[in-house]
Order: structure tokens, then C-alpha cells, then sequence
């Protein structure tokens, strides 16, 4: 495995980012951990995976690195790891810059989307899925620009669902569901894989099954719109503190990251 440091750039990228006028992004991603900070993140990978296993052999794990260090993506990445997800298409480009040449590594991007940075999104070297396509203006422009740059392969996207009704979460509401699947279905350079939601209790204790139960109904609905069977669409659902929950509840894509990576810095 080519596993230099060299391939993660690590010291281009620190000095890049110290470079920058942005001082809370340049302290989180160009710190270099020390080994015991690298061996917890391996420690937590495993024991997340291990979890994941034991309900689903086949779910894909994804560890949301958001707002950590490169090197941290490095440390789960040496543990077998290689989904990860990250949340602003600034940082994302970054980093994936900085590992564009680390073999095998998978970029989900799982933030909301604005218009105006579709096209550095599409940009992101080694960018796997999109999970938050949550309107047809969204899913357009995307497809637009996944198709202009070149790429042979269509773009996998999850359809964002707001399953919670809340007006600070991102996502279709549920009715719309099915005739948004089929738009995004209709796309020549998108490839709708499944249906993502955010629970009302994500980052937080709470019953999570509502969200998630909701999000079964409306990928059922999207399949029947689509004349799929259900199972062929995924469902990315489930984060730290529930993903055992979604996975129980069918989930084929779980997003953990505090778990993983420990606690981020507060929002601003
Ligand atoms: C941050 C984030 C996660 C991971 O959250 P944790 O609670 O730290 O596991 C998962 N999904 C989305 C969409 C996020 O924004």
C-alpha cells in the first residue's frame, strides 16, 4: 500500500493552510497529532466498526472527519478505513487536495449544498457521493457540471429527506420524495443511490427511530415512483449517537464522527 506520508502532503498542506486568513480552519487542520492521538482514532475506528459489524457486515462506515485534522484522517485511513465525510466544500477540497494522491480514499460530502459551489464540489479529487442533493435546481447543476468536467462515471447522490419537519434541517420535505427521486433518477450524469436524513436528535441523546422510519417510508414511496424494489435504494442514516439504531432500522450508510474522532470544535 502506498502509504508515505508523502502521498498526504501533510507539510504542503500545513503550510497552505497557515497561509490562509482562517485562523479556526488552519488550527484545526494543520496540527500534526502525536502518535497517542493517532492511536486513539485507529482504537475508536475499530471499535466503531466492530459495532457496525455485528448488526450489518455490509454497511459502509463512513467517518465523518469535519473540522479535524488531516492527520486524523491519515490515522483511521492506516486502520482500514477509507469512507469519509466531510461538510464544507472549502475544507473538503483541502484536504482531498492535500490526499489526492492516497489510493483507495472515498470523499462523501454530506453538508448543505449552495449552487455557487457545485462546481468547486464536483472538483474534489476522489469525491465518491453526494448525500445532500435536496432540490431539482441542486440536482441540475450537478449534473450539469459532473457532465461538463468529463467524467465518464455519473455521480453517485443520496436524496436529502427533512424528516424531522424542522426548518433548521436541510432536505426535501417527505411528499416530495418520490418525484425528486425520479428526477435525480432521470439525470445522465447523476446516479440517485438511496435517501439520507438528518434525525431530529442527531448529535444528541433522543429517539431517532420517528426520523428514521419516516426516511423507510419515503425511499418505499421513491422505489414505487421509480418501479425499483426498495432494496435497491440505500439509506444513509445514523450518526454517533444513534447509528446502531438506524442500522437496526435498515440503514446502509451510517455518518460517525465524534465518536471517531472525538468531540469538534463548537460552531460558530
Ligand atoms: C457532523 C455530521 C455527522 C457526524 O456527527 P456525529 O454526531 O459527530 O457522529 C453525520 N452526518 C452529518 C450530516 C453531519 O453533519
Amino acid at each position: 500500500m502506498r502509504l508515505a506520508t508523502r502521498a498526504w502532503c501533510v507539510s504542503s498542506a500545513s503550510a497552505l493552510y497557515a497561509s490562509r486568513a482562517r485562523p479556526r480552519l488552519a488550527r484545526t487542520m494543520a496540527t500534526w497529532v502525536d502518535a497517542d492521538e493517532a492511536a486513539t482514532v485507529q482504537a475508536n475506528v475499530q471499535a466503531v466498526r466492530e459495532r457496525v459489524n455485528k448488526i450489518s457486515e455490509t454497511a459502509t462506515l463512513i467517518a465523518v472527519s469535519k473540522l479535524k485534522p488531516l492527520s486524523h484522517v491519515k490515522a483511521a485511513f492506516d486502520a482500514g478505513q477509507r469512507d469519509f465525510g466531510e461538510n464544507y466544500v472549502q475544507e473538503l477540497a483541502e484536504k482531498a487536495e492535500a490526499a489526492k494522491d492516497v489510493e483507495g480514499l472515498r470523499w462523501h460530502f454530506i453538508g448543505s449544498l449552495q449552487s455557487n459551489k457545485v462546481r468547486q464540489l464536483c472538483q474534489v479529487p476522489q469525491l465518491a457521493c453526494v448525500h445532500t442533493v435536496e432540490r431539482a435546481k441542486i440536482a441540475n447543476s450537478l449534473d450539469r457540471v459532473w457532465g461538463e468536467l468529463g467524467n465518464v462515471e455519473p455521480l453517485m447522490c443520496f436524496l436529502q429527506v427533512n424528516t424531522s419537519g424542522e426548518e433548521t434541517k436541510g432536505g426535501c420535505a417527505p411528499d416530495a420524495a418520490p418525484e425528486l427521486a425520479k428526477a435525480i433518477h432521470a439525470k445522465p450524469h447523476l446516479n440517485l443511490i438511496g435517501l439520507m436524513c438528518i434525525g431530529k436528535y442527531s448529535g444528541a441523546e433522543g429517539d431517532a427511530s420517528p426520523d428514521f422510519n419516516v426516511l423507510r417510508s419515503c425511499r418505499d414511496a421513491a422505489a414505487a415512483e421509480l418501479g425499483v424494489s426498495a432494496d435497491t435504494l440505500a439509506l444513509s442514516m445514523g450518526m454517533s449517537h444513534d447509528f446502531e439504531q438506524a442500522l437496526g432500522l435498515g440503514a446502509t450508510h451510517v455518518r460517525v464522527g465524534s465518536t471517531i474522532f472525538g468531540a469538534r470544535p463548537a460552531k460558530k
